[in-house]
């Protein structure tokens, strides 16, 4: 066969319907607007996340969505929590296509001398054990997902740079990035699992209305920026479609970073 007879790149579409997704997360922020992408798409998205007010919130606005989606208050720390949410998404829709662990907190910056190991164990707990953990009841239900099971995890521009005073939600992400190739090592051929590393994405203006702000940037904001803006929720959720699609079937244990250009930009001022 040769190449001619193969079919044309641009008749190949990007699939990403029916199927059952879940975002923890995924009443504000970034959360949202991947629950908007793939609701909009045509998929069932459940909601997983601790406020549930922002999440009905978040249900109600995507109402009108082609599928609209449901909420589970989940607090991704929890081992019960999380165990049931798995069982109530398997018993509503008997199958688990998707999960992205988007759910992320940061803690308070405070030299390492005053610092709380109460935080430090918080954080941990919702970036770093709450990945593990829904992946890990997940899995047997993403092992038997038609076309392949997907996980997308969260990860950050801070697991490969700092600022100061950023301890364990740096290590959190750092460690999102290694449990991703774990765990794409561990669950293939089955499951795909993939990371996102976000550089500054806009969320002001995606939370519940009693925390929403108009965003304000400086123009060196923007400029620091080779793309000459900060990102937006959609940035990362159509990289989500992608990954989750049949197009992306021979990428898996990998980190994306998406910051419109911002960690490779050399800060430096000549003489
Ligand atoms: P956000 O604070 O706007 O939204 C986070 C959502 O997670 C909220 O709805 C919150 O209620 C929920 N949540 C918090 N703790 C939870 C828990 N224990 N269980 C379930 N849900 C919980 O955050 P965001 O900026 O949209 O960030 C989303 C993810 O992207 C996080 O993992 C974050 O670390 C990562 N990230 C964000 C940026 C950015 O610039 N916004 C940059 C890099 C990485």
């Amino acid at each position: 066969m040769s190449v001619l007879d193969k079919p044309p790149i641009h008749e190949v579409s990007i699939v990403t319907d029916n199927r059952v997704v879940i975002v923890t997360g995924g009443a504000q922020g970034i959360g949202l607007g991947i629950v908007k992408a793939f609701s909009e798409g045509g998929n069932q998205v459940v909601i997983a996340d601790i406020d549930e007010e922002a999440a009905l919130e978040a249900v109600d606005s995507l109402k009108d969505s082609t599928v609209p989606p449901i909420s589970i208050a989940t607090d991704v720390a929890g081992e019960t929590s999380v165990r049931r949410l798995v069982d109530d998404v398997a018993n509503r829709f008997g199958r688990i296509d998707v999960i992205v662990n988007n759910a992320g907190i940061s803690a308070p910056r405070e030299r390492i001398e005053d610092f709380s190991i109460t935080d430090w164990d918080r954080v941990l707990a919702v970036n770093l054990r709450g990945p593990f953990m829904l992946t890990k009841f997940a899995a047997p239900w993403l092992r038997k997902a038609a076309g392949g099971g997907c996980v997308i995890n969260l990860a950050s521009t801070r697991a490969l740079m700092s600022e100061p005073n950023t301890f364990p939600y740096s290590a959190s992400k750092g460690g999102i990035v290694a449990l991703t190739h774990a765990l794409a090592v561990s669950l293939g051929p089955d499951v795909r699992v993939n990371a996102i590393s976000p550089g500054w994405i806009e969320v002001a203006d995606w939370q519940k209305s009693a925390n929403r702000q108009t965003p304000v940037h400086r123009p060196e904001d923007l400029s620091q920026h080779p793309v000459g803006r900060v990102g937006k929720p959609s940035d990362i959720a159509s990289l989500c479609l992608y990954l989750s699609s049949p197009e992306a079937s021979f990428i898996t244990g990998q980190n994306f970073v998406v910051d419109g250009g911002m960690t490779v930009k050399m800060i430096y001022e000549p003489d």
